[in-house]
């Protein structure tokens, strides 16, 4: 890395990506565009030699080919998924750790990567009013992944070698389950499925409309006992604070009541809402969290942190260590101290970015109560969506509102409202309100129900764009039913 040429080059981009923020409005949100239509743009090969003025030739063509092709996630009017937050210093967070580019995979790799890891994962997980058996101040830890699903991975692996080495080794493997429910995001199928889970033995209980789309902890005691009676082995739960679908909030301290002397290793899938616990009025969501073994939410998803940022804290960081560690490699041991964290043994792989420098720079920038006023200010604005929502007699809100998502339909018509009639409609309204490229939204089928979600939680997204948003959905709703109506 040639420093005077950084310098030079460093600005472009920077002035390049002010430049976006600075447009970002004007683009259509997501892209009209077919598949294969950039590969068509670009040459076969890579060049043979570097090209003259090659940054700036390139930024030309993302600001020509690739901007035109992306789907804008930090544009005001993205509502579809749970944002990926981006801030000043997360971004530039992730820039100052790229620049140092070092590789903290042991203590000894880079000794302070690793303490900032330790200290600000306890940082965070104190702000978010997290149990301290969970952090290195009460005995357990946190270290920061890439993503939920990884942090998943991880723990389950934990989970499943300290189960074998209770119940009588590997043999048992098949015999081993895990539970969630048909909300859980299907990462954790995944994540079983890697860990060498037989897929016939994850139990995916059903929610119902009643409870909320919630896991019902007599539901769980029941499925545990059976498999129990049956021989095999309740291993896992995964239960979510803010599932994707609505942002259902599964009751832990009964959960953790339900499997409570059966042995399962409890893990809070938190990805979105764990988010909240950091305003003193939701931290209620994570409440029971003293009984689980692991906790996971990823900070780039609505704490300002830029992607990629997942933080998982275990109350037990030996059976990680136990599962996931090794000192097998001579070169890494010889250099290796005693007594301190090896981040390398909390994870999957050996490698790993310096994410703490960024997570720690937003939290001193930021400071929590500037987050906790991020997070109020989605939420007022969410209220402020369904309020307008509930307002119009077309429209129902069949689940109430969740820290920044609100899930919606037009109403059963009166000739023909039967579901499916009814999911059409609104199939054809999302279709509708998302090919104007003012505002994108997504969907989620609950209880056979087909559902837009309109998930507030963009950065730059103010309350003029809920309310165009909002206006964009009545316009199309009224196309959409003056056709159905023909
Ligand atoms: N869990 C929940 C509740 C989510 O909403 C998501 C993604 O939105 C995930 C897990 C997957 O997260 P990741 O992409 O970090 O693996």
């Amino acid at each position: 890395l040639d420093a005077g040429e950084f310098r030079r080059q460093g600005r472009q981009v920077v002035d390049f990506i002010a430049d976006y923020y600075d447009r970002i409005d004007e683009y259509p949100v997501r892209p009209a565009v077919a598949p294969g239509f950039l590969a068509r743009q670009l040459p076969d090969t890579a060049p043979a030699w570097p090209e003259p003025d090659a940054l700036a030739s390139a930024l030309r063509d993302v600001r020509e080919l690739i901007l035109p092709g992306v789907t804008h996630w930090q544009s005001p009017r993205h509502f579809a998924h749970f944002a990926a937050t981006a801030s000043n210093v997360g971004a530039l967070g992730e820039a100052l750790a790229a620049g140092l580019n070092i590789n903290p995979f042991t203590w000894a790799a880079s000794p302070a990567a690793t303490e900032l890891e330790v200290v600000v994962t306890d940082w965070l997980g104190k702000a978010l009013h997290l149990p301290e058996q969970l952090l290195f101040c009460g005995g357990g830890g946190g270290t920061l992944l890439g993503t939920s699903c990884e942090a998943m991975l991880c723990a389950i692996v934990a989970a499943r070698d300290r189960k074998l080495a209770e119940v009588g080794g590997e043999e048992r493997m098949g015999d081993l389950v895990v539970y969630c429910s048909d909300q859980t995001h299907f990462s954790f199928k995944k994540a079983a499925h890697v860990a060498g889970i037989r897929r016939a033995n994850c139990r995916e209980i059903p929610t119902c409309r009643e409870n909320g789309f919630t896991l019902s902890p007599a539901a769980l005691r029941a499925a545990v006992r059976a498999d129990e009676a049956a021989g095999r082995v309740p291993l896992f739960l995964c239960a979510t604070v803010g599932t994707t679908p609505t942002a259902a909030v599964d009751p832990l301290r009964e959960l953790c009541a339900a499997v409570a002397g059966h042995g399962v290793w409890v893990h809070v899938d938190a990805a979105y809402a764990g988010a909240a616990c950091i305003c003193p009025e939701f931290s209620h969501i994570a409440a029971g969290a003293e009984a689980v073994d692991s906790f996971s939410t990823n900070p780039h998803k609505w704490l300002l942190a830029n992607m990629d940022c997942c933080a998982l804290w275990v109350r037990s960081p030996s059976a990680l260590v136990a599962a996931l560690g090794t000192d097998a490699d001579v070169i890494l041991k010889d250099a290796s101290a005693s007594d301190v964290v090896d981040y390398k043994d909390w994870q999957v792989a050996l490698s790993r970015r310096f994410r703490a420098l960024k997570l720690w720079l937003v939290l001193r920038c930021h400071g929590v109560e500037g987050l906790r006023g991020f997070v109020r200010a989605h939420v007022r604005m969410a209220a402020a969506f369904e309020g307008m929502v509930r307002a119009d007699a077309r429209f129902e809100v069949p689940v109430p509102a969740r820290f920044g998502l609100v899930c919606f339909r037009l109403r059963p018509a009166a000739d023909d409202g039967t579901a499916e009639a009814t999911n059409e409609l609104n199939r054809r309204l999302l279709e509708t309100v998302n090919a104007t490229g003012r505002a994108y939204m997504s969907c989620a089928v609950v209880g056979g129900m087909y559902l837009l979600r309109c998930a507030v939680g963009n950065s730059l997204t103010e309350e003029r764009h809920v309310r165009e948003a909002w206006s964009v959905v009545q316009q199309q709703a009224d196309a959409v039913l003056a056709l159905a109506a023909a």
